[in-house]
């Protein structure tokens, strides 16, 4: 029987190190595969369409909303971002893990379809360090700066629906605590107890 993937649901607000983070432990897992997104937004310097996102024409991108085409969808800064139902599907198909980076309201909009995962909302360790980073960026405009953090008061105050927290403080422990919320979903009785009933007569499995 194939192996039940999971869906690994990581939020956070931006300059929370969410980014780095999942790539760390991408590396660590193999089972484990960053789900692509599409979006309306152009690619940044380096980006590769299929490997970051899948970059699209926002008329492109209407006819998949129209025709039913995501499980999740949402405009965040100002472009679309979506999770295609293929994706999940594909996933299952393989039977691998994925980690889905989207936004808090891609986020509600699973939980509301009853799309089972896992959820982890990473923090900064406060305001003060969070726009410390986010100016350190040298890339954006005061302004941006300033909708950013007003958009990050808004996403934590989400956090509270998720399963996991952590505080990306110092960025080694950040990779420890999330590798450790991914190793214990994969020995939760419901994924085990296939691959071990085989030796082993369990009880209520
Ligand atoms: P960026 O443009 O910096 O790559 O991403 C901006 C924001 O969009 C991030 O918070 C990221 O998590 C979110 N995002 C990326 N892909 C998706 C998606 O498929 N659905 C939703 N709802 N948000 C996404």
């Amino acid at each position: 029987m194939r192996r039940k993937g999971l869906l690994f649901i990581v939020s956070a607000p931006s300059g929370a190190g969410k980014t780095s983070l999942c790539r760390e432990v991408l590396d660590i897992f193999p089972v484990l595969r960053h789900s692509v997104s599409f979006t309306t937004r152009p690619p940044r310097n380096g980006e590769i369409h299929g490997r970051d996102y899948y970059f699209v024409a926002k008329g492109e991108f209407q006819r998949m909303v129209r025709d039913g085409e995501f499980a999740e969808w949402a405009e965040v800064h100002g472009n679309c971002y979506g999770t295609a139902l293929s994706t999940l599907a594909e996933a299952r198909e393989e039977g691998v893990d994925l980690i889905l980076d989207i936004d808090c309201q891609g986020a509600r909009q699973l939980r509301a379809k009853g799309v089972e995962g896992v959820s982890i909302f990473i923090l900064p360790p406060s305001y003060s360090e969070l726009r410390r980073r986010l100016e350190g960026r040298d890339s954006d405009t005061s302004e941006v700066i300033e909708t950013r953090m007003a958009n990050a008061v808004k996403e934590i105050g989400q956090a509270g629906s998720y399963d996991y927290i952590i505080v990306n403080d110092q960025f080694p422990r950040a990779v420890e605590e999330l590798r450790a919320i991914i190793i214990a979903e994969h020995q939760r009785l419901a994924l085990m107890i296939d691959s071990v009933s085989k030796e082993f007569n369990i009880q209520g499995g």
